[in-house]
Order: C-alpha cells, then structure tokens, then sequence
C-alpha cells in the first residue's frame, strides 16, 4: 500500500513526476536544493493542474528542502536528480536509511544502469528504473528497467504505480547503459550532430528532414533543446564512460560548456524569447 511518495530533484522531470503521482493520489513529497527551484516547480505545477483542472491535486504536494523529511517513512520514491552516477548514490543511500521497509527506490536515469546505482543501498532488491518522458504528465510511455537484483515486487509495484498515472510501459530485462529508449536517441543524435558538427549539414535542414521525411513529431535538435542540452551531454557522457558505442557530439559539449542549454536557458541550437 502506498500512501506516501517522494520525487528528489523538482527540475525538468521531477516536477512533471510530483505532478502525476499527485493526479493519481498520493500523498507526494517534492525535494530540491533550493527553495526557488521548489517554488519554480510550484508554478509550474500549479500552470499545468490548472489546464488539466485538477487543481485539488496541489493540496496533495508538499515543498521541502529537508531530504530526510521527504523520505522518512515513505513508501516509494523516484530520484530525478542530476544524471551524475555520485549524486544518485549519495540520495539512494541515504533513502536506504530512511525509507519504510517495503519501500521501491525508483531511479529516473535515462543512461545509468540501475543495478549501478542499486549498489549504494542495502536491499537491491527494491531498486529499479521508471524512466518517464518530457513532458511527464502528457508523455504516455514509462520505460521500467529490471536491475540485476531487481525483485519480481518491486517490478510489480512500479508497474501498478505507472498504471495508476494512466501510463503505456515497456518492460526492460537486460540492464545495459541506455536501455532500449536513450540508445534509439542517441543513434538518431549521432546522424544529426555529426552532419552538424562536420558542417555538411545546417540544425533547421536537419531537424526538417527528421520531421518531413521521417515524421518526426520534432526535429532532432529542437528535441534536445527541449531535454536540456546540460542533461544530454551528460547523458552522452554516462552512455560512452561505459561503453556504448556513440559518435561523441562536439556540438553538445560545446553548448554545455557555454551554457546555452536550450529552452530552460533562452538559448540552445535555437533561441527563445
Ligand atoms: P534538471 O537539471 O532539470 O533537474 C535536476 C534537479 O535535481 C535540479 O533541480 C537540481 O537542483 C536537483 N538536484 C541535484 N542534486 C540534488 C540533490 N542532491 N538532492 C536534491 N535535488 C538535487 O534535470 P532533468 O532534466 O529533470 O533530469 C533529471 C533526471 O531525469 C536525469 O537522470 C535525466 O537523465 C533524466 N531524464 C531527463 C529527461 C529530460 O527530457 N530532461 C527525460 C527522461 C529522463
């Protein structure tokens, strides 16, 4: 039974993560850093609840920047952190210590396998990915991946809890870096950035093939802008330190080292107002 659900980290995905687990009735508790990223995801979810008119789901979300009170006690918690395999760590073991004994500790990575980040806690056999897509609450697929250690209930619950936010899943057995949705990503990434990068090829000639011929619902570049180009670099990152086989991206690595990290900043392969 869960009553209590927590989300560590209210960026991009995190914030959309409260949202859903709040529609669905849980009683949802929302950690960050700072409270102006909290009162940032506030609006935000507020914005989006409005639209869906289930504004009553807000009064079931609470803001913290205390992580131990948004996971004493709780019964399921999906990390949204920074996809740096030393944040997830530190979170998942400290959740270990305070969650309730039958809890799920859900990794929302988009690269990192899950049986990696289910060694800094005592029972791996509670660890498992729910890899939900941007924008969470429209998005209509979660990729749930099975860890080397995985239980058949904690797999089984993560499926109840993506049916319970009205979500599709895949289910995934073999733990690979990427899994199955980040690695058809970043074969379609390749193509695009190494035209770019090689200068054969301008974003918007690109990004228009991808969505005229390939009937993309976006092109591949304004795709990126939308993810965070901070998160896809190091996503590229994580994918190649352990060996998946990809074209590294220099325009990537060039937008994150000058901060231009697409909508989220004003300014990625393309500029917003
Ligand atoms: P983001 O940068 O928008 O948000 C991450 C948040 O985590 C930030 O608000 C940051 O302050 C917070 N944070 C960092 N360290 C923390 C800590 N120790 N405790 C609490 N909060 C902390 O990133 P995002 O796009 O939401 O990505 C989060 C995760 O979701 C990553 O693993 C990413 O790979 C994955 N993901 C991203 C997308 C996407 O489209 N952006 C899609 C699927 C999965």
């Amino acid at each position: 039974m869960i009553k209590k659900f927590t989300v560590i980290g209210a960026g991009t995905m995190g914030h959309g993560i409260a949202e859903l687990a709040a529609i669905a009735g849980y009683d949802v508790w929302v950690n960050d850093i700072s409270d102006e990223i909290l009162l940032n995801a506030r609006n935000k979810i507020a914005w989006s609840l409005s639209k869906l008119k289930k504004q009553e789901a807000l009064e079931r979300i609470h803001f913290t920047t205390n992580q131990e009170e948004a996971l004493k006690d709780t019964d399921f918690m999906v990390e949204a952190v920074i996809e740096d395999i030393k944040v997830k760590s530190q979170v998942f073991n400290k959740a270990s210590k305070l969650v309730s004994e039958t809890a799920v500790l859900a990794s929302n990575t988009s690269s990192i396998p899950i049986s990696e980040i289910a060694k800094a806690v005592d029972r791996q056999e509670r660890v498992i990915g729910m890899h939900f897509f941007n924008p969470p609450v429209l998005m209509p697929l979660v990729e749930i991946i099975r860890g080397e250690k995985t239980s058949e209930e904690t797999v089984r619950i993560a499926l109840d809890v993506a049916k319970n936010m009205g979500k599709e899943t895949i289910l995934i057995n073999k733990d690979i870096p990427g899994f199955l949705v980040t690695r058809i990503m970043f074969r379609v990434n390749e193509v695009g950035c190494w035209l770019l990068d090689n200068k054969m090829a301008e974003v918007k000639d690109i990004d228009y093939t991808a969505i005229q011929v390939l009937q993309f619902p976006m092109g591949v570049f304004l795709l990126q802008d939308y993810v965070g180009l901070d998160v896809s670099y190091l996503i590229q990152k994580a994918l190649i330190e352990r060996g998946f086989e990809v074209y590294y991206c220099k325009s990537f690595e060039q937008k994150y080292n000058s901060k231009e990290f697409g909508m989220k900043s004003g300014k990625g392969f393309y500029t917003y107002k």
